[in-house]
């Protein structure tokens, strides 16, 4: 099966969920912790798809959510320092921090450009030898690997105006924060695809051995997806938890080791702040002291203010699993796509976005 139309076989997905109905028995609830796959559960209507005793939850594994107020006030802070150009995923610059965003701070004169890499803040650390550039990092170990390149090879080239602003977080730590809170009682983990083509399987075994919680690693298509609910059932069902790979074509159990050594080479594990939760101890990643003319933290002095949260936003809630989009009151009322007032409906992965889009197949 090579390519992507044979994932989204019909006839294959009818007998998936055939399967998985008939051996599923027991109330299983799921947590989806990637929000690339909310999203693609959202737009193929998998969750009316499954049996009733099947409750699927959206977890913290939209970047773009997870970041921090107080992260995004630091962002934005930076970009109105004189001679400094802000680069940024897209999503990011839309997010409402606590008093501003991004693009608010644009419209007031702040240089903030758009990129699609690292790469692309590089080379306009190259072009602009007169200005700071700040990239925005945020992402998980699946961007982190090409943002320690890119910081390797402002070293190569002996870039000097080249910075990072790490907000980049590792998974497992957060699955284990999320379950040590209790406030979700889960019998099944869909573990995050990208992130596990380069930290590989091993890293959610305590999830399985510690929780008694089963994992399954899944792809992004429909029937990636089917088959790991499908291995959570039987996983379940058997009262056998363990971490399976649904999605051998991407994930080895090992991971991918040049990935994992490059990060390993710039960024060190250290705590992170993340929306709804709080600091976690070694739950992301910091610039190495060796590295440190890089990091922007530790570069430029600024004062961000006191933090506030969006008034009326569960964006919090709704990360830890705790609560769903509709409870929001302002969901589709004040908060849209147009008009986001958490991140969760900025972020084209977050779960207020995927229901406002495909909520009407999946309520
Ligand atoms: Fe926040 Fe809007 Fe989602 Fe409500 S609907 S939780 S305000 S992003």
């Amino acid at each position: 099966m090579k390519f992507v139309e044979e994932y989204r076989d019909p006839e294959l997905g009818k007998r998936l969920l055939e399967r998985i109905q008939k051996r599923s028995h027991k109330p299983a609830r799921l947590m989806e912790f990637c929000g690339g796959h909310t999203v693609a559960i959202f737009k193929h209507g998998l969750r009316q798809l499954l049996p009733d005793n099947i409750e699927m939850l959206s977890g913290p594994g939209c970047p773009v959510c997870v970041t921090a107020s107080a992260d995004l006030d630091k962002a934005i802070a930076l970009g109105r320092l004189p001679d400094v150009i802000i680069t940024s995923f897209g999503d990011m610059i839309r997010v409402p921090g606590s008093r501003s965003s991004l693009q608010k701070a644009r419209a007031e004169g702040a240089d903030v450009r758009i990129v699609y890499s690292a790469q692309d803040a590089l080379a306009i650390a190259r072009d602009n030898p007169e200005k700071s550039v700040i990239f925005i990092g945020i992402g998980f170990e699946t961007t982190a690997p090409t943002i320690a390149a890119s910081i390797l090879q402002a070293e190569q080239e002996r870039i000097k105006n080249y910075y990072v602003l790490s907000l980049h977080k590792v998974c497992p730590p957060i699955m284990k924060a999320i379950l040590d809170l209790g406030e979700v009682n889960l019998g099944g983990i869909i573990c995050p695809g990208h992130v596990s083509a380069i930290i590989g399987s091993h890293p959610y075994e305590f999830i399985a051995s510690d929780y008694k919680i089963a994992c399954a690693v899944s792809g992004f298509e429909p029937l990636d997806i089917l088959l790991a609910v499908d291995s959570l059932v039987e996983q379940i069902e058997s009262g056998q938890p363990k971490v399976e790979i649904a999605y051998r074509r991407g994930v080895k159990p090992e991971g991918n080791a040049p990935a994992i050594r490059l990060m390993e080479t710039v960024f060190e594990i250290g705590e992170a702040n993340w929306r709804g939760i709080g600091p976690v101890p070694s739950s992301g990643l910091q610039i190495k002291s060796r590295y440190e003319k890089y990091d922007a933290a530790r570069n430029f002095t600024i004062d961000p203010g006191p933090t506030l949260e969006p008034a009326g936003c569960i964006c919090g809630n709704i990360l830890r699993g705790v609560s769903t989009p509709p409870e929001c009151k302002l969901f589709r009322v004040t908060c849209t796509p147009e008009h986001p007032v958490g991140p969760c409906m900025v972020s084209s992965e977050g779960s207020c976005a995927a229901y406002f889009q495909y909520g009407e197949k999946n309520i």
